[in-house]
């Protein structure tokens, strides 16, 4: 798929971001959360409307960069409880993070309680499950569901299907796994009122299979890929007191570049 940006100069030497911020958790306090954004290979799904490839590399990093990247990060953050770990695509894609990375951060972040990583659902096997068995922390798997809309879903080229997200959700609560849903409000051939009954309509879908946790985004137009239109700011305000009110668990909208 032809591009017509170009991605951002980063280096497998420094994970691409390091920061804490505040977040109400399953217990209902609002804790510390310590995010870093690492370095490594772009992700191989390609959905149309991702910007995340801009800060990716070409090429897989070798063995053990990823967990320094990591090690150095959590050296230059405050303590805190909670960990996300995002790497602009999947923690189980072995392009991505090699295996013995993923092992060797989970033997320095014992001190944590909770570790969020993202994953795509047609990722979710026993490479997850053996993790969770190593993790000390308690595991938390965030996955896209992007959106319930049948006339979209398919298009963004996600490979991925509303029953492989159920597939998956599934299988992690079993196993005693968390699982946060991130889902898009106003998908690319969206209108803004198309936009929020879908977003609603996805939480409602993630919330009736046991997904605990609704992070809604809205899109970002310029990933060089799809025409997006940001939604308004107060359309992200009425999804997500929508999922708030009704009390059937966390529901968060991520601001980002929206004004
Ligand atoms: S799976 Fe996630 S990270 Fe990968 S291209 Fe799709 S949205 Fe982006």
């Amino acid at each position: 798929m032809q591009r017509l940006t170009v991605k951002n100069v980063v280096t497998e030497s420094k994970a691409n971001g390091a920061f804490s911020e505040s977040e109400l958790t399953r217990n209902g306090n609002v804790e510390d959360h310590n995010i870093i954004l690492t370095t490594n290979k772009e992700c191989s799904f390609r959905c149309v409307m991702c910007d995340l490839w801009k800060n990716t590399l070409d090429y897989r990093v070798k063995d053990g960069a990823v967990a320094k990247q990591v090690k150095d990060a959590l050296n230059s953050l405050p303590k805190a409880k909670h960990l996300k770990l995002y790497n602009a695509g999947s923690f189980f894609d072995r392009q991505s993070i090699p295996k013995p990375d993923t092992f060797e951060i989970a033997d320095f972040i014992q001190e944590y309680e909770t570790l969020i990583v993202e994953v795509h659902p047609k990722l979710i096997s026993t490479p997850c499950f053996e993790f969770a068995d190593y993790l000390q922390p308690q595991l938390e798997v965030a996955m896209g569901l992007e959106t319930v809309d049948p006339d979209v879903l398919p298009r963004l080229n996600k490979s991925m299907t509303l029953d492989d997200f159920e597939r998956a959700t599934t299988a992690l609560l079993e196993r005693n796994i968390f699982v946060r849903a991130f889902i898009l409000l106003r998908t690319p051939w969206q209108t803004e009122e198309e936009g929020i009954y879908w977003a609603k309509a996805s939480i409602d879908f993630a919330q009736s299979i046991g997904v605990e946790c609704c992070t809604v985004i809205p899109t970002r137009p310029g990933n060089g890929t799809v025409e997006l239109t940001a939604p308004l700011p107060e359309s992200l305000h009425e999804v997500v007191e929508y999922g708030i009110a009704k009390k059937n668990g966390r529901v968060f909208g991520d601001s980002w570049d929206l004004e």
